[in-house]
């Protein structure tokens, strides 16, 4: 009878990350479902608690590979790759690793925000090509601080956002499903309604099915053609194909992007366009919060096997 509680199920591991569970765990290591579909049937029913890593989707049909599994610990607060009605029906736990990270992604949306406004990939190139030097200075940019900000989302993230934004001398202006305590920011029950009074509109929903394109083609018309929008969440929760035709029709001014449709293959025509700045999606992508995002996930699988309290529980 094999004793391995731990599956580790995702190629996006590193192998600092696996060696720390692998160390605190006896695991088996799995890189996508056909992996555990090879395992003895032995080794799958030894499994009690699953590390998940990336953001294939996670569903059904590989939970009943696992008849014993209880826990699927993700690594990330987002967790719109696991059916989470899926395991909930066959009575497995989710969690995920919120808080820890929001400094950093609230940290990567003002830096693209900057970015954007002050032109600052454009002047790097300018130095390094010599083109200073040559005594031709580059064009003045956009003043941001000051300005109109619209948060979708006043969730951990966008609330830290708005916090360092408020810093900055911003107007701030907000959606939510719910009206939220703030110190006198304006709520808008809708995204439009948002979009058309603000110069910044940052995305910091959940992804998911519920919020596919709920920054929609209307919502981007609406931003107007001083709008910048910057987008750390999901690509899903806006209209990318809108998106991109607003950004290459110059009928908003900009955007800042971490996220998109079909990572990290993103549509092409993004490349060309020299009104976006691009990340790939680094908004966690420190030493110090991914190890504090490792650490989580590891307490919580932790608890489920030492059958104590989960720490972040989403079900
Ligand atoms: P959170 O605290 O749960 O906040 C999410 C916000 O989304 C809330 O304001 C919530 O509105 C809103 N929302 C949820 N479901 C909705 C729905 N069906 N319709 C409309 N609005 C909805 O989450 P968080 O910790 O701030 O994280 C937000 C997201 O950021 C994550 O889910 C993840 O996708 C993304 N993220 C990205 C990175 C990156 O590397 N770029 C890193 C971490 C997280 P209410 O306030 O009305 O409930």
């Amino acid at each position: 009878m094999t004793d391995t509680p731990l599956l580790i199920l995702g190629a996006a591991f590193s192998d600092e990350e696996r060696d720390r569970l692998e160390a605190a765990h006896s695991a088996v290591y799995a890189a996508s479902h056909d992996d555990i579909a090879v395992l003895s049937e032995d080794s799958r029913a030894s499994v009690k608690a699953l590390a998940f890593k990336g953001h294939n989707p996670l569903g059904g049909a590989t939970m009943d590979l696992l008849p014993n599994l209880g826990l699927i610990a993700n690594y990330g607060v987002g967790y719109d790759a696991i059916n989470v009605e899926d395991a909930s029906v066959r009575g497995i736990k989710v969690t995920n690793t919120p808080d820890v990270l929001n400094d950093d992604v609230a940290d990567l949306a003002v830096g693209m925000m900057i970015a954007q406004s002050r032109n600052m990939v454009e002047g790097d190139a300018w130095v390094r090509s010599g083109k200073w030097a040559t005594g031709e200075n580059l064009p003045l940019n956009r003043k941001m601080s000051g300005s109109t900000v619209g948060i979708v989302g006043l969730g951990r993230i966008g609330r830290d956002i708005a916090d360092r934004l408020a810093a900055f001398k911003m107007d701030i202006h907000y959606h939510a499903r719910s009206e939220k305590e703030t110190p006198g920011w304006t709520f808008h029950s809708d995204v439009v309604s948002l979009a058309s009074a603000v110069d910044y509109l940052v995305i910091a929903l959940v992804g998911g099915k519920a919020t596919e394109k709920y920054v929609s083609r209307e919502a981007i018309a609406a931003l107007g053609p001083r709008g910048v929008i910057v987008n750390i969440s999901r690509g899903s929760t806006i209209d990318e194909e809108a998106l991109i035709e607003a950004l290459e029709n110059n009928t908003i001014a900009g955007a800042g992007l971490d996220v998109f449709n079909d990572e990290p293959k993103v549509d092409e025509r993004f490349y060309a366009l020299d009104n976006a700045v691009l990340q790939p999606h680094q908004g966690s992508g420190t030493v110090e919060t991914r190890r504090a995002m490792a650490e989580l996930q590891l307490a919580n699988i932790t608890a489920h096997l030492s059958g104590t309290d989960l720490l972040t529980p989403v079900n």
